[in-house]
């Protein structure tokens, strides 16, 4: 029994999970606590709670994901879309709490092994995950390892730029793919080919394209374009076996997939030809995050902070 956190903005969840499947849920704001500690002793009080009422079944780690999560450390760096204005070693502060090793990693890398654990990417050990969403991340795993990097910070594809001098991104450089592909970047894309700029996501948009709108049309042909081209690059540092795309724009499989598997395969360097499948996520968007946070505790990761390597010892 893993017990699987994920923390967000507002929000914060919890999943015991055994065999891959999320067997019992909870969720706690995330706002509105005196601080991290008392934070802390709310999640621990909920995850307690959890596995009580799963009679004897011992938890074995736990896993959290969380933005900013540093793998290397266990601590939250500082997180923008998060309360706490300062570091935060939540690893440890979980391993304390619950009496289990706790192993943190940032949402992405927990995405990423999460399909390698319990989906698309099961068995794979060299594979690219990409989420698609508010922003763009991604996980590299190489040989059957979560790549960190020297830092804890591995695997910004999303900040790699594509055009030079293009649009202004969230980073505070210009023209990283995740100003092109993201939602917020669709939305961009649509109103640049002309759209009205009343569409407030990525659906509304596949809406119009289905409707023969001729902006949202060409929205989807540049997002493909730039997909494709970001993808392939990726191709190039590490070749994946498979790439497997999570998030809401990826689950439009007539506008989006079928041409970026085309554009992907034209684009792509040709020692790689053929030689690297494009799919999409096969978890449920809701059980996602839990299953990846579950299997951060359940993987761990050599190299990660101290705690992680009990987990895996
Ligand atoms: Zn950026």
């Amino acid at each position: 029994m893993i017990l699987g956190i994920d923390i967000g903005g507002t929000t914060s969840k919890l999943g015991l999970v055994q065999d891959g499947k999320v067997i019992a849920r909870a969720r706690i704001d995330t706002l509105g606590h005196a601080d991290e500690h008392a934070f802390a002793d709310a999640l621990a009080d909920a995850g307690h709670r959890l596995v009580r009422a799963d009679d004897h079944r011992p938890l074995r780690a736990v896993g959290v994901g969380a933005p900013n999560a540093n793998q290397l450390t266990g601590i939250i760096e500082m997180a923008p879309n998060l309360p706490w204005k300062h570091d935060v070693p939540l690893a440890r502060m979980m391993t304390d709490r619950l009496k289990v090793p706790a192993v943190l990693g940032n949402d992405a890398n927990a995405a990423a092994l999460g399909e390698w654990r319990y989906g698309a990417g099961r068995g794979i050990d060299d594979l690219l995950v990409v989420t698609l969403g508010t922003g763009v991340g991604s996980g590299f795993i190489v040989n059957g390892q979560l790549v960190l990097g020297s830092a804890g910070n591995a695997g910004e594809l999303g900040h790699m730029i594509l055009i030079p001098g293009g649009r202004a991104c969230t980073c505070g450089r210009q023209g990283c793919l995740e100003a092109y592909v993201s939602i917020r970047g669709m939305i961009a894309t649509y109103t640049e080919a002309g759209g009205s700029e009343d569409v407030a996501d990525v659906k509304a948009i596949a809406d119009r394209a289905r409707a023969s709108d001729v902006a949202a049309i060409e929205c989807f042909r540049r997002t493909t374009e730039w997909l494709a081209i970001g993808l392939a690059n990726a191709v190039c540092a590490t070749g994946p076996k498979r790439i497997v795309l999570f998030g809401g724009i990826a689950r439009n499989g007539d506008l989006l997939m079928a041409p970026l598997r085309d554009r992907f395969h034209e684009v792509l360097l040709n020692i790689y030809k053929g030689r690297v499948d494009l799919t999409v996520s096969a978890l449920e968007e809701d059980d996602a995050a839990l299953l990846g946070a579950a299997a951060l505790g359940e993987v761990g990761g050599e190299g990660s902070h101290a705690e992680a390597r009990r987990a895996r010892s």
